[in-house]
């Protein structure tokens, strides 16, 4: 607060006049006389006294002084004064009182201190680039991300709060994301009802963009099923129409169905617990009498036993065992061994021992179909079943894939026959078993020579990934390629597909354009991989590879690749304006895109990559238009019109040159008008 109320000047020659105009008498110039300080100049270097407000907040009386230029200064945004100790306050308010009067820019100190403006700059991110997936290859991601990170906050975090949907904008899942098993529970029910069955782990790995590490940490496939106690058949319907527990009830229900022996489910061996046996037989003794006799069919135990389910299974079948003594129940116990890897015909000899000592039975063979249940598969059509699992109608998937996608249903092929090539072969089937040394070099070079001549590029492991259904070839490799890592013994897909173009280059074999626009980036070391430059070394290594093109080759395979982009960007403007009457903005392009197929080209996030920006693009294409004689709808000419006056809109800031070619570009349109209107 300012303390001096009043203070003595001297008149001088700028002054004068000034403080005649304010009623004051003139005497003698360096003559003293007392003015209101409010009357001072603003550029008056006169000493004032004033409090420190922050001060005053807390109780204590400071009084400094200032020039009162400087004290008009200081209180341009924030009407409080401020000693030297408390100034820290005040530049705190400053900041809040500009980004509040939205005149905070990024370029000032203090900017990226309110999280709304991390926020808006993530969601501007977001909206041209599409993802939040390895920011610092993005040019203005990797300052972002860092910014991002110096607040303690993750771009994860933040577009949750911006309400974006993980599954479009990161490509793998952030770290720790599904580690509550219910959040991974929820999305997998989402593709249940999504796809009306189990999700195969593809589909998983697909939608939910994750790694397949989470499948395999919830218990793979198999064990998933399990724990979200997905009941996707009814399998497990026996000979009687009960619904059993396991498989291994199944089994055993069907096996005394077919002996014609009777029995009762469920019953309670003991009478004041309220635990149930699997079946209750009544057997005649040799004295004539009956008996009951209960049949624990035990289940199954998990591998370790060191699960949850596994450990309180096997506590219930303790005390059970524990029961049956004390209260001298007879039983029969049936042991997972019986069930578990084991073929059906071996299966029902071990049930037939077992029952052998308590029933009059002889052993009859059991038709596969009757002992299953009558709901379950023949050969056929198992075959057809996992067949689905293949992308090629001749040859079997992978036992592997098999068994990952649907346990069961592989198990079910090795319950019936001896292995799984012998059931290809009795269908005239191939398996594409690949041994564990069958890859070499040589043959994956072959399939890249294959992608050269098919694909006319090197597929990358998104692209084999979709093709592989459709591509017996690709099929092939894409469990090697997925599987390759840069510690391999093959090194990763990049310095494959480098040592590839070397061969060709001693070969003789000619390398598409796309890929020496590949070699050449990395040639002149601008290649990233990861958020590294690649090394010196395979930059080298390109430049050897591409001694053999001439420098128009090199030339032409870069001008290919932009003029193509210049056409897809054109075409996709000449679309805008036909549909919307103007050049989408990246907002309207993002929403629109949602409902127009043909906005489907991210036209924006190919803009961001290139050398050039879109404002570059906008006046190369009205030139074109002018050029063609085309019209330019009205609200295009009025932004050609700002940018030839260098008014600056959405933060972009029209450069000379672009001033000069939005001026050009509107006098040759309008002379086009007027010739026309001739
Ligand atoms: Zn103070």
């Amino acid at each position: 607060m300012l303390i001096t109320k009043e203070m003595s000047v001297k008149w001088n020659k700028n002054n004068k006049k000034r403080f005649i105009e304010l009623g004051h008498t003139f005497t003698n110039y360096d003559d003293k006389f007392m003015v209101n300080v409010e009357d001072l100049s603003i550029h008056a270097p006169y000493l004032v006294e004033v409090t420190c407000d922050y001060c005053q907040d807390i109780g204590i009386h400071t009084v400094v002084s200032k020039q009162w230029c400087n004290y008009l200064k200081e209180r341009r945004n924030v009407q409080k004064d401020t000693c030297n100790i408390c100034k820290y306050k005040k530049y705190k308010d400053v900041l809040a009182f500009k980004q509040k009067s939205n005149i905070l820019t990024k370029e000032d100190k203090g900017y990226w201190t309110f999280k709304e403006n991390r926020l808006k700059a993530l969601d501007e991110f977001i909206k041209i680039n599409g993802t939040i997936s390895k920011m610092d290859n993005y040019q203005d991601g990797c300052s972002l991300y860092s910014t991002i990170l110096k607040f303690k906050e993750t771009p994860y975090e933040l577009s949750l709060e911006l309400g974006y949907n993980i599954n479009e904008i990161m490509d793998i899942k952030p770290n720790g994301y599904y580690n509550d098993f219910n959040i991974f529970k929820n999305d997998i029910e989402k593709l249940i009802s999504k796809y009306g069955r189990f999700p195969t782990s593809i589909e998983i790995k697909q939608n939910l963009t994750i790694d397949y590490k989470y499948i395999q940490k919830f218990g793979g496939m198999y064990g998933l099923k399990r724990k979200m106690n997905y009941d996707g058949s009814n399998d497990l319907i026996d000979n009687n129409n009960f619904y059993n527990n396991s498989t291994y009830e199944l089994f055993s229900a069907n096996f005394l169905i077919f002996n014609n022996v009777p029995y009762l489910r469920e019953r309670k061996p003991f009478k004041d617990e309220n635990y149930r046996s699997d079946f209750m037989l009544s057997i005649i003794k040799e004295n004539g009498e009956l008996q009951e006799l209960h049949v624990e069919v035990w289940g199954y135990e998990d591998h370790n036993n060191k699960s949850m389910f596994g450990e309180s299974y096997m506590k219930v079948r303790e005390i059970k065992e524990a029961l049956y003594k004390k209260n001298h129940v007879d039983y029969i116990s049936i042991e997972p061994s019986v069930f578990l890897h084991k073929k059906y015909s071996q299966i029902q000899e071990s049930l037939y021992n077992i029952f052998k000592p308590y029933l009059n039975l002889e052993f009859k063979h059991i038709e596969q179909e009757k002992f299953l249940s009558f709901k379950s598969l023949s050969d056929e059509e198992l075959m057809i079943e996992v067949l689905k699992y293949s992308n090629n109608n001749e040859y079997l998937p992978y036992a592997l894939y098999l068994r990952t996608e649907n346990h069961s249903l592989y198990q079910e092929v090795l319950k019936r026959f001896k292995n799984y090539t012998e059931f290809a072969e009795k269908f005239g089937k191939l398996t594409l078993v690949k041994s564990n040394g069958y890859w070499d070099k040589e043959k994956i070079f072959n399939i890249f020579e294959h992608m050269l001549s098919k694909y006319n590029k090197i597929l990358n492991r998104n692209e084999i990934n979709k093709l592989k259904y459709t591509d017996i070839l690709i099929d092939d490799i894409s469990h090697i390629i997925s599987s390759l890592n840069r510690k391999d013994k093959y090194g990763g897909i990049f310095e494959l597909k480098i040592e590839f173009f070397y061969n060709c280059h001693q070969n003789n074999i000619v390398i598409p354009k796309s890929e020496i626009k590949w070699l050449i980036n990395i040639s002149k070391n601008v290649t990233r991989r990861g958020n590294k430059l690649v090394s010196y070394e395979y930059s080298e290594f390109a430049k050897l590879i591409l001694e053999k093109y001439n420098d128009n080759d090199i030339k032409d395979s870069i001008i290919d690749s932009e003029s193509e982009l210049e056409i897809t960007i054109f075409n996709s403007f000449n679309h805008m304006i036909s549909k919307y009457g103007h050049i989408l903005s990246i907002n309207e392009y993002h929403e629109f895109k949602k409902t127009d197929s043909d906005l489907n080209v991210n036209i924006y996030k190919r803009i961001t990559r290139s050398s050039r920006d879109i404002n570059t693009y906008k006046l190369m294409y009205f030139q074109h238009c002018v050029d063609d004689n085309k019209l330019i709808p009205n609200q295009e000419i009025e932004w050609l019109f700002e940018v030839s006056c260098g008014r600056s809109r959405n933060q972009y800031k029209p450069t000379p040159e672009h001033q000069l070619l939005a001026k050009q570009i509107l006098d040759k349109y309008n002379n086009n008008l007027q010739l026309s209107a001739k």
